[in-house]
């Protein structure tokens, strides 16, 4: 018998190859808003953006001004006259056209799918972004719910966006449920917060740290797939 029955997933960097699809939208909207396409400006971006991001998980920014600031901030750097929010809807629009799987996640989910387990996609991502990608990666054929931060009004490692899914799920017994991810302060921190099993993704072979707490730490699909079956 399978040790779990529900199976929360992240999406980027644990399904998605989130870097190719921000790269490749990055680069239509810097094109469109007359910003320079040079590896300096990319780096900045990425720079601001996880900046930002950090500042989020920490409960000081809403997901709202982190979205227009980082475009904000970009252009303050390098020029540019664009409204940051239009131009953050540009690249979210751009994001969920870019549908770049990581290598072997498609068999991935569809051996999954066939564990009989419920399966959810469960990211702090951007609703356009992560919808479009869902939709055109055919992650939806294997994988029936998709639960977004933004939506559900919580974010990981919060608490509350476990006890929302759980809700929705009809998730009684946590003992039963397991969120699998890379991202340490936010899929298992998250995971340990909640009450939950997790299984670190970390196919890096990155070191430990922080206060995240790992139940399983798995270096490829195929480990994963030998802990849930
Ligand atoms: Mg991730």
């Amino acid at each position: 018998m399978p040790r779990y029955d529900v199976v929360l997933l992240d999406a980027d960097m644990t399904l998605f190859d989130f870097h190719r699809s921000e790269r490749a939208a990055l680069e239509q909207v810097l094109e469109r808003y007359g910003l320079p396409r040079s590896e300096q400006v990319l780096r900045d971006y990425t720079k601001i953006n996880a900046a930002l991001w950090d500042a989020f998980a920490r409960g000081e920014i809403d997901q709202d001004f982190l979205t227009a600031e980082r475009f904000a901030a970009l252009m303050r750097a390098h020029g540019g006259q664009a409204d940051p929010r239009q131009v953050n809807r540009s690249y979210e629009l751009a994001l969920g056209e870019q549908a770049h799987l990581l290598p072997g996640a498609e068999d991935f989910c569809r051996a999954l799918s066939r564990l009989g387990l419920t399966l959810a996609i469960a990211t702090n991502g951007l609703p356009a972004a992560q919808r479009g990608r869902y939709v055109r990666t055919g992650l939806d054929r294997y994988i029936p719910h998709l639960f977004i931060s933004l939506e559900l009004g919580a974010q990981k490692p919060q608490r509350a966006f476990f006890d929302r899914i759980c809700a929705t799920l009809g998730v009684t017994d946590r003992s039963r449920a397991v969120m699998v991810g890379d991202g340490l302060a936010t899929d298992i921190l998250g995971g340990n917060l909640a009450g939950m099993d997790t299984v670190w993704y970390n196919p890096a072979h990155l070191p430990l740290t922080g206060p995240a707490r790992p139940t399983y730490t798995a270096g490829s699909y195929g480990e994963i797939l030998a802990l849930l079956s």
